[in-house]
């Protein structure tokens, strides 16, 4: 289904960038990952996406906190594959402090790298784009993108951000063969939120499924997690022609979350 397109996606190194780099390569794309972590980890990461889909998959070690260096992963995208086709803007992270008390280079981090760092990515996809009349664009947006949480104001702000980005630019590029949405996940199954597990069992005296229904899954209806292959395989969609006519729309996946 994506033969001969190329993929770019941020913060693949783990987690549901990961799992995204692996849905699109296992559809025959040549992806780009990025992110950060242990060399050989990333190493081992890329090389098992080659082995196990027979594509193309180059590293790119651009920190999405600087914009230069996400233009050039773009253009050095397009050097290698002569196109960035699919874009999934997806590097993330958090810091949860009430918000008189947020440290000033948290919330200037946040706000980069969740947010800025898909302008800059956007920005210098798009001409290729517009160029060859057909491009997907993909921001891993979150539950948070359409409701709030108390102490997490860079990063609800950042996704809602990310909403309004979507929106925006799907409007401006849309009799151009171009897609622009968000997804937007409740708590996925990632092995970031596994960890987490034992140490607050630990500080609430709870049990793993304590910890699981009541802190984690406390605003989720379905009480499951989402996976990352649902996910990814929303992204796989998104990109298919099927859903050629969904455009600036910011979609959950988040097993009732926002239905509140
Ligand atoms: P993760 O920590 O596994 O992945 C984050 C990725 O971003 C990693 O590859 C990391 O190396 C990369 N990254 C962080 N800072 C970077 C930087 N400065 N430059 C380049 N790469 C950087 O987390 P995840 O849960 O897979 O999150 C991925 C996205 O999904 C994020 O945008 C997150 O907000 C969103 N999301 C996650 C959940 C969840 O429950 N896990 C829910 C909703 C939305």
């Amino acid at each position: 289904m994506l033969a001969n397109k190329t993929a770019v996606i941020t913060g693949s190194t783990s987690g549901i960038g990961l799992g995204c780099a692996r849905a699109f390569a296992e559809k025959g794309a040549n992806v780009v990952i990025n992110g950060l972590g242990d060399a050989d980890e990333i190493e081992k990461t890329r090389a098992a996406i080659e082995a196990d889909f027979g594509v193309r998959c180059t590293y790119s070690p651009a920190n999405m906190l600087k914009g230069d260096e996400i233009a050039g992963m773009i253009a050095d995208a397009e050097k290698e594959f002569g196109g960035v086709d699919i874009l999934v803007n997806n590097a993330g992270i958090q810091f949860v402090s009430p918000v008189d008390e947020f440290p000033v280079d948290k919330w200037d981090a946040i706000i980069a790298i969740n947010l800025t760092s898909a302008f800059h990515a956007i920005r210098a996809a798009l001409p290729g784009m517009k160029s060859k009349g057909w491009g997907r664009i993909i921001n891993t947006a979150s539950a948070h993108a359409l409701v709030a949480s108390p102490y997490k104001s860079a990063y609800v702000a950042a996704k809602h951000g990310i909403a309004g980005l979507t929106k925006t630019v799907a409007l401006e590029v849309a009799q151009q063969g171009i897609t622009v949405n968000a997804i937007c996940p409740g708590y996925v199954w990632t092995p970031l939120v596994e960890a987490q597990i034992p140490d607050t069992m630990k500080a609430r005296n709870m049990t793993e499924e304590q910890v699981k229904n009541d802190v984690m899954l406390a605003a989720q209806p379905t009480k499951q997690f989402v996976t990352i292959e649902q996910v990814a395989g929303y992204a796989v969609f998104l990109c298919s022609d099927t859903a050629s006519s969904i455009t600036g729309s910011i979609l959950p996946i988040d097993g009732g979350w926002t239905a509140h």
